[in-house]
This record gives C-alpha cells, structure tokens and sequence, in this order.
C-alpha cells in the first residue's frame, strides 16, 4: 500500500496534489481544518482527517491515525500554510508567531512525527511547498522568514534521513491563482503576471507535477525545485 499525506490538502494547490498522487497511490490523507468536501471532490482514494498543523494536539492525533490504519506513510507533502504579513516596522509579533507556527514550526513538528514510521516502511519521500518568496520579496518579512527556514530544514534533514531511504525536497511556487493570491491588491497581480515569462499565472497541476516527480525520485535529495513559469530567471522583455 502506497499512502501520501498532504497537509493544506483542501486548498488550492492541496487538493491539485491530492488529485495528482491520487493517481499513482493507493490512499491519499487529505489533512487540513475542513477537509471533508476536497476529499469528496478527489474521490474514493482520499481520505479527510482534521488537522491544525499548529496545534501539537491535532498534529499527534493525526499522525496517531496515519500510523495506526497504515503504519504511517510513504509520502508526507508540507502544503499548508497561510500569507498574513507586513513590513517588519508594522508586524505584529503575534501574527508573526502564528505564520512562523503554522508555515515552519507545525510543518516540522508534523514531519518529525511522521519520519520514523516512514523509515520503517523502508524509506519514502518528504516534499515541502516552501515559495519563490523564500529568496525574500518586499514587505514578506515572516513569510520569508518561514519559508527560508523550510528550505534549511529541509536541505538539513536531507543528510539525516538519506541513509534510511527517505528524499527531502522543496517544491517553491512562484505566483499560483488561489484563494491565497484572489486576496492581493489588483496592481501587484498585474504587475506579478506581466513579469512571468510563460505568460501566465501558475495553475496547481503546475505544482502537482513537480511533487508527483520529487515523490519518485529516488536519487535527488536536498534540493528546492522552483515552478515559476521561469520569472526567477529574469525580465520577460528586451531592453
Ligand atoms: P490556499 O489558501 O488555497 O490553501 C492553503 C490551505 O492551507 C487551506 O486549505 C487552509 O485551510 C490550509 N491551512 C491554513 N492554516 C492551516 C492550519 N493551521 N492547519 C492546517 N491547514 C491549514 O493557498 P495555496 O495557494 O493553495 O497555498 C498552498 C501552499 O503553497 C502554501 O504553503 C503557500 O505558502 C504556498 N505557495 C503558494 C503560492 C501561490 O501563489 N498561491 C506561491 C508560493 C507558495
């Protein structure tokens, strides 16, 4: 039995990894705060549990449930995670704490539970969705921070688990059309699309693809495999 957990699994780039490893496994565990219909809509392969992956007490009973009904999982997808920031003169040290807790700190909790068990099942793969943002992008002071950190940790674990057979890589998005991204003002989503080269906002199969690649790949490891319809190259125009 092949199991993948995707934390976020009923938001927007969620439930396009839920679909997307839908195919290949045999149970996918839609894990989010109301989960429920994403799964419905995924199909048979999906199964909702309630998470707040900032809540230590979700994060056990979750990974309790995973390890419990399928002796844990094969595939473990970081995808929750929540975009509240401001400049750093105006960040709020609560609102910084909640998005390093529910982006980074969660995440990692989570993972840690999740490893053991995945080692015993002989080995498996660890995705975290960290964002192109993780380079810095102005006015994300905690955004960036905790995607930063994500990327670290990730490159981190990487050494520790290699020799149990378990990859840990990054997927970072550059801007995808979610519920995330409908909240920004008009003129940074004009200006954000007119800078990617492809010509187009990223879609969560763009996403989907890439986890579903990382999940099979034995051989990479440590690495952040940025989907960004090219903008991290550079401006789309001639001078
Ligand atoms: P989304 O808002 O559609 O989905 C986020 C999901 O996370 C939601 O389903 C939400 O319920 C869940 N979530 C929030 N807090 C949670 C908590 N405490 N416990 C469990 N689940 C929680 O956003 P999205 O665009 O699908 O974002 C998914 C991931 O991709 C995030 O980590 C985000 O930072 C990253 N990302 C998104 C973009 C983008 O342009 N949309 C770009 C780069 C990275």
């Amino acid at each position: 039995m092949k199991i993948a957990l995707v934390t976020g699994g009923a938001g927007g780039i969620g439930k396009g990894i839920c679909a997307r490893l839908a195919r290949d496994a045999d149970m996918v565990v839609v894990a989010d705060l109301d989960p429920a219909a994403a799964a419905a809509e995924i199909g048979p392969k999906a199964r909702p549990m309630v998470l707040d992956v900032s809540s230590a007490a979700s994060r056990t009973a979750v990974a309790a449930a995973c390890v419990e009904e399928f002796g844990g999982v094969d595939i473990l997808v970081n995808c929750a995670g929540v975009l509240e920031d401001a400049r750093i003169g105006r960040l709020d040290p609560a609102l910084f704490r909640r998005l390093l807790a529910i982006n980074l700190l969660g995440p990692l909790a989570l993972t840690r539970l999740l490893l053991g068990p995945m080692a015993h099942r002989g080995g498996g793969a660890l995705i975290n969705i960290a964002s192109r943002a993780w380079l810095g992008t102005f006015g994300s002071t905690a955004y960036s921070t905790a995607k930063g950190g994500l990327v670290g940790a990730t490159r981190a674990l990487a050494l520790e688990v290699a020799r149990q057979g378990i990859t840990a890589n990054c997927v970072a998005p550059g801007f995808v059309a979610t519920r995330m991204t409908d909240g920004l003002p008009d003129r940074i989503r004009e200006r954000t699309l007119e800078a990617i080269p492809v010509g187009r906002a990223g879609r969560p199969d763009d996403v989907a693809d890439a986890v579903a690649y990382l999940a099979g790949a034995s051989y990479v490891t440590g690495q952040v495999l940025v989907v960004c319809g090219g903008r991290s190259i550079g401006d789309p125009y001639r001078q």
